[in-house]
């Protein structure tokens, strides 16, 4: 990464016991007037954020290792993406595209169009939230195919809303009571090498094979000619940070292309430049009919997008896609600069810098203590997974351990998994070499102290 000018100071600091005093104030302000179903992580509240660290109410300053779920990939407040804001602000907040369009809109398309795997004539349409853009990929796959169908995997996640909802695979917190849910979704067995049985002869088993299974399942349960879309994530985030075996993916697309299937990738969380790659289908030359997009795709500010072939996404009739909001000139103008710092800052190498720091430190540390199962991902997308007993056995009361002491010494980590074991590291992709390091010696910290009471 080339030179980036912070404007915060690039330093853990802890001046309080979690959460300090003016924290505590604002948790009791909270507790009379927000819903007690929106859940914060966090026991403090935010007063500042830039390049690797989170600034509390209190002076505190912590060492980021989750931008906002791998939201602020170029920083909480990137110069660029400010600039540009304040000066489209200044201009105008809101036309909306249906009504009034502008350039904007236009070029973060052609950017999109540019990333995007494939050379293919595409479009692109924006929304506001991943979840919004899933459900229109959706749409539009089941418009342009005629069919009914959505098949979905183990261990996903797509978002909050009635659609995502089914599609999404964990019933607490996202589905608990919620329902009833949207029909024809149709779940099949994921890729995942770590909880995977082996084949007779002791081998694992492949992703060819996983992908087999995968679609045995489609063929007897559902019907090929009935499916408009196999929904994916290629490195599944909320799920466990669960990266299918090589093969998997391009075997699934291989047998959507061939049954007039349309291939989502969902690289809401893995996309612009998280994984190492623009997009983590690109690891494995996976060119989706329909990439869904948000998260880091425009430096904190709301902004989602469908980007696939143009057959597909033109075939909808106009006025069937959009939304208020969608595409706001604000958040184009932060998605450009994003975009632009991804470039010149060349982000991609930084996350694969970021593997091998990260990865390094922590396979040392897995040789050393029982409860980490394993280490995986791909760039600046980083799980552990913890374990006891037999070194299978999921450890959630670990894993909430571990995230509670980095905390404690001022380090934001993450965590997720269907069984709640697993550890993700997400930190923005401008932090210091010097902050990583020091956020790696209290994490490792944390899981020895974790590891020695278990
Ligand atoms: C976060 C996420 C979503 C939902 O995005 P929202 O902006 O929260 O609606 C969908 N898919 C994946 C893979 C995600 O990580």
């Amino acid at each position: 990464m080339t030179t980036f000018e912070y404007r915060l100071p690039q330093e853990r600091r802890v001046v309080t016991d979690f959460p300090g005093p003016r924290s505590t104030a604002l948790a009791e302000r909270r507790t009379a007037v927000v819903g007690a179903g929106v859940a914060s992580t966090l026991p403090v509240y935010v007063a500042d954020a830039d390049g690797g660290v989170v600034v509390d109410v209190d002076g505190n300053s912590l060492i980021d290792l989750g931008a906002g779920i791998a939201v602020t990939t170029v920083g909480a407040s990137n110069p660029a993406v400010v600039a540009a804001v304040q000066d489209q602000v200044a201009h105008f907040t809101h036309t909306c595209f249906m009504i009034a369009p502008y350039e904007g809109y236009i070029e973060v398309a052609e950017k999109l169009a540019e990333l995007t795997p494939g050379d293919h004539a595409k479009r692109s349409v924006l929304f506001n939230s991943g979840a919004e853009a899933v459900e229109n990929a959706v749409k539009i796959a089941r418009h342009a195919t005629g069919r009914d169908a959505v098949v979905v995997f183990d261990h996903a996640y797509h978002g909050r809303t009635n659609l995502t909802m089914a599609l999404t695979a964990k019933s607490m917190p996202y589905k608990h009571g919620f329902g009833p849910f949207a029909p024809e979704v149709y779940r099949a067995p994921m890729s995942y090498p770590f909880r995977e049985g082996l084949n007779a002869d002791g081998s694992p088993i492949t992703g060819e094979q996983a992908a087999a299974r995968a679609i045995s399942i489609i063929e007897k349960q559902v019907g090929a000619s009935n499916v408009a879309a196999i929904l994916i994530e290629p490195i599944q985030g909320e799920g466990g940070f669960i990266v299918p075996a090589e093969g998997f993916l391009p075997a699934l697309a291989e047998w959507s292309t061939a049954n007039g299937v349309v291939f989502i990738a969902d690289e809401v969380q893995s996309g612009f430049t998280r994984t190492g790659d623009w997009f983590a289908s690109e690891h494995e030359g996976v060119v989706p009919d329909l990439i869904t997009m948000a998260k880091g795709i425009a430096g904190g500010m709301p902004l989602a997008a469908v980007t696939g072939r143009a057959d597909l996404i033109d075939a909808v009739h106009p006025g069937g896609l959009g939304g208020t909001y969608g595409g706001n000139p604000v958040a184009c103008a932060a998605a450009l600069a994003s975009i632009d710092q991804m470039k010149t800052l060349d982000l991609n190498a930084r996350a694969r810098e970021i593997e091998r720091t990260v990865t390094s430190r922590l396979n040392a540390l897995a040789g050393e203590v029982d409860i980490i199962g394993e280490i995986r991902g791909r760039g600046a997308m980083l799980a552990i997974e913890m374990v006891k007993g037999d070194g299978r056995e999921p450890n959630p009361d670990a894993t909430k351990a571990v995230a509670a002491l980095a905390l404690a010494a001022g380090v934001i980590v993450l965590t997720c998994g269907t069984y709640g074991n697993v550890i993700r590291l997400l930190p923005p992709l401008v932090i210091s070499d010097e902050l990583l390091d020091e956020a790696l010696d209290i994490l490792q910290e944390s899981i020895r102290t974790v590891a020695m009471e278990n």
